[in-house]
């Protein structure tokens, strides 16, 4: 398990590469692992005071899965098989059924768990040696001679031969060198919660209104994951809770609300996590003026969560970096490696950063959806239909 510490000890493998890593969401813990297998072990640092995500749940797809393979994580044993999902309009009646353990090439699968849990398993597989330091941000950095000069929140200096941004949609390394790509609103307002499984959840069923959603997804441990959205054209706060604002849903959501109210009225009170869906402004993995920086994940390309593909995202950027590194790489290999990783990624990242915006887009934005029912029931799901373009190809 990782070394966490309050100031990192100085570098312990002097003959390779130094990397920081700034973020210790799913893609900087990912990525760690990645250089680890590579004889490289990071310095870490989470601005949070512990390593931990939200409490909501988390779909991986099997691209997602079939990275983590690669990297040597296994998260099938703690989380939930996913082998068909649906789509219903609101009031249940189904519009497409459909099979997904057949979509990867390699018999990869589809998962469901919790996000804590998810954050557990990655964490997990860190060495003594890959250092994290929590309450930690960079006042600063800079690169010059060959070098990335890092100030950290704490005022001590540092350099590395290359920092890796994993510092999710809001990165402050991206803020920093270009201010004027901040995220982008995608007109929804989301709620998210775990709750207790009501009963008849059986697959994955996502139920489309004119202007709102509700995703309700089967978990580990009876437990279902729900997630709930509104079109909202500019950002406004809620002005009422989850349970009316898809009072008017049928078929399985008057169970998963009963289901709420019972656990409240038991003391088990039901937390949602509310938030406005952002996008990053474009997809960007270097930062100009600098060739020993790199960003991945969120802070790269964060997008819509239609194609479930944010994590899957991040953990390909983890996989394509284990790929391309050398093993204990020498500081002069560093300029050409970022190069080659862009170079590997733009294309298969800036189609799934396209696809997964004009799908969310679409399925809830009222001026966008004449047809879409009965598109989906002439075609199919819109989501499977995007996971089968994306699983054609290994990243
Ligand atoms: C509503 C919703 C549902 C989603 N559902 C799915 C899904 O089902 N499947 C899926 O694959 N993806 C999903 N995603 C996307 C997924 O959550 C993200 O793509 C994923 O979390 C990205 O991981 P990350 O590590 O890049 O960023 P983050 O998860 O944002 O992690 C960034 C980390 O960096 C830390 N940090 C931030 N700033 C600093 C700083 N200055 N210094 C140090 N540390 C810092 C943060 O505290 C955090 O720990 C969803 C996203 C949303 C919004």
């Amino acid at each position: 398990m990782a070394h966490l510490s309050s100031g990192f000890a100085d570098s312990i493998s002097e003959d390779c590469i130094k990397v920081l890593i700034v973020g210790a969401g799913p893609c900087g813990l990912s990525v760690a692992k990645a250089l680890q297998n590579r004889g490289i072990f990071p310095d870490l640092i989470e601005k949070e005071d512990q390593i931990r995500s939200d409490g909501a749940g988390i779909a991986i797809p099997a691209n997602g899965t079939w990275a983590l393979n690669q990297l040597g994580i296994d998260i099938g044993s703690n989380a939930l098989l996913i082998q068909s999902m649906q789509f219903t309009d609101d009031q249940g009646d189904i519009l497409a059924q459909e099979k997904i353990d057949a979509l990867h090439p390699e018999g990869a699968q589809f998962y469901s768990l919790g996000r804590d849990e998810l954050v557990k398993q990655l964490l997990s597989h860190l060495d003594k040696r890959t250092q994290i330091q929590t309450s930690t941000t960079l006042n600063s950095f800079s690169e010059e001679n060959d070098k990335v000069l890092v100030e950290f929140s704490n005022g001590k200096i540092k350099s590395y031969d290359l920092v890796i941004g994993c510092d999710g949609v809001h990165s402050s390394l991206r803020k920093q060198i270009h201010p004027n790509e901040l995220p982008e609103f995608l007109g929804l307002l989301v709620w998210r919660a775990v709750i207790d499984a009501p009963e008849e959840i059986m697959m994955p069923t996502y139920m489309l209104g004119s202007d709102r959603l509700v995703l309700l997804y089967p978990m580990p441990s009876n437990q279902t994951y729900v997630y709930g959205h509104i079109f909202q054209p500019e950002k406004r706060l809620p002005t009422q809770g989850f349970s009316q604002v898809f009072s008017c849903f049928g078929g399985l959501v008057p169970n998963a609300l009963h289901t709420i109210d019972q656990q409240n009225l038991a003391g088990k009170n039901v937390h949602y996590y509310i938030h406005h869906m952002e996008k990053s402004h474009s997809v960007r993995f270097k930062l100009d003026g600098f060739s020993r920086v790199l960003l991945l994940g969120d802070a790269a390309h964060a997008f819509g969560p239609m194609l479930q593909n944010g994590a899957a995202q991040a953990f390909e950027d983890a996989y394509v970096l284990q790929d391309l590194i050398e093993n204990k790489m020498k500081s002069e290999k560093v300029t050409a490696f970022i190069e080659a990783f862009e170079k590997r990624r733009r294309e298969r990242v800036q189609n799934i950063f396209a696809m997964s915006n004009i799908k969310i887009q679409a399925i809830s934005d009222p001026q966008q959806i004449q047809g879409r029912n009965e598109a989906i029931r002439k075609m199919g799901a819109p989501n499977v239909h995007g996971f089968r373009l994306i699983m054609q190809q290994n990243p």
